[in-house]
């Protein structure tokens, strides 16, 4: 990063103090801040652009149109996809993976086929599947992790089998910061015939992405996740996929015609966008990727490469601190989640807060993966382009007030 003051600048929320101390935002694997481009992008479509997108034969519904379909080219630039028809926006990652589960598993799964998922899963990418184990007799089954918090490539073979149809994967914890090996997973699932869907939420804002490369089916990810709005993500697909799909809801906006008994649907990625859109969201998580593609996907890497490097050095020094995760930088992202002797991860927050220092604690949404870490709860720093050493280094005497507080020896 080269010049990170002035980039720090692009975003106001985080030049406020709090509770007397100047904010540490530490909590950008929950949700980002957001740069003043998307800020004044969504401000302006208010202001000037405001009319529902598709239907209107007037300039400012064209222009709205324009802006609304201008942000899914700018999104599908940002993963390498094909077109822009193969992104599909949805409410954000949870509901790409409903889209697909219920949209392409509904009608592809039998009893006793299985979906493999591995054991770091977040619950939007265990949840769905389950829901759907329910509907079609299918089974889950997990990828198990390595001592070191990587999934144990060398039981994939084992694993996979023709009986596999559908391959779930994160492309980074958000617990762990692991970076798992998607494009070697994907491969070996479509050498059995399964597809592959990868849950971004965690790669897209950390990582360069480009689902070519990947060799994967589907992708979600969600835009308040890298610098944009709640309430829009993307699901990519390939698009013979998404052409194939049913609809996982139904309404205005995604018929090609309507009768009293029967429909059919408007052309993927319009069958999966039923209702009005977020409109103001999708200009907003356009000039999301406009900003993290000015900065440079590479660039965003190696800044928090050396901030997760730094902050592992840093809390090594904590006596009693284990952080969970594997402990090379290359095998992981910014999300630090760890636990200090026997002090609960929310009081843990809560003294961090007194020092104006943002994390999260809690099972992150990952349940199935606490337990087998043996702990009900940690504490998790994550880490995004604006946080600096300086932040890192704040962690370490309010992390030594916890102790102290607590009598830790
Ligand atoms: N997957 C991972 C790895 C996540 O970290 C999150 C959010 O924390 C999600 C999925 C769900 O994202 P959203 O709540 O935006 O749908």
């Amino acid at each position: 990063m080269s010049d990170l003051s002035r980039l720090r600048a692009d975003f106001p929320l985080l030049q406020q103090e709090m509770n007397g101390r100047p904010l540490v935002y530490l909590d950008s694997a929950a949700t980002t801040q957001k740069p003043t481009a998307v800020l004044d992008a969504m401000d302006a479509y208010y202001r000037r652009y405001n009319a529902n997108v598709h239907r209107g034969a007037y300039t400012l519904a064209q222009e709205a149109t324009e802006l609304y379909e201008g942000s899914r080219a700018k999104v599908a630039a940002f993963v390498g996809a094909a077109s822009p028809r193969e992104i599909v926006f949805t409410r954000g990652t949870t509901s790409a993976i409903n889209t697909v589960a219920f949209g392409w598993g509904m009608y592809h799964l039998r009893p006793g086929d299985r979906i493999l998922l591995t054991d770091l899963e977040h619950h939007a990418n265990v949840v769905p599947w389950q829901l759907l184990c329910r509907h079609t007799g299918a089974h889950l089954d997990y990828l198990p992790l390595t001592p070191d918090y990587r999934v144990d490539l060398e039981r994939l073979a084992d694993r996979l089998d023709e009986r596999v149809k559908v391959v779930g994967i994160s492309g980074m914890s958000n617990v762990l910061g692991t970076i798992l090996p998607v494009a070697r997973v994907a491969a070996a699932a479509r050498a059995v015939g399964a597809i592959t869907v990868v849950d971004a939420a965690q790669m897209a804002p950390h990582l360069p992405v480009d689902v070519a490369a990947l060799g994967v089916d589907f992708l979600a990810c969600s835009a308040h996740k890298m610098l944009g709005p709640t309430g829009i993500g993307a699901l990519w697909g390939r698009l013979e996929l998404l052409e194939a799909m049913e609809p996982a809801e139904g309404g205005g906006e995604m018929i090609r015609d309507v009768g009293r008994d029967e429909s059919t649907w408007a052309p993927a990625p319009h069958r999966f966008e039923a209702g009005t859109p977020p409109i103001a969201e999708a200009v907003g998580f356009g000039a999301a990727v406009d900003y993290l593609s000015a900065v440079g996907m590479d660039e965003v890497r190696r800044h928090e490469a050396d901030l997760t490097g730094y902050a592992l050095e840093r809390l090594s020094e904590v006596p009693g601190l284990v952080v969970y995760g594997p402990p090379e930088v290359e095998h992981r992202g910014g999300a630090v989640s760890f636990t200090l002797a026997d002090i609960h991860p929310h009081d843990l927050a809560t003294i961090l807060d007194q020092q104006g220092i943002a994390i999260r604690a809690g099972h992150h949404c990952a349940q199935p993966l606490h337990r087998l870490l043996g702990v009900p709860a940690t504490a998790r720093a994550s880490f995004y382009l604006y946080n600096t050493r300086r932040e890192v280094d704040a962690l370490l005497p309010a992390l030594a007030e916890a102790r102290r507080l607590f009598g830790v020896a």
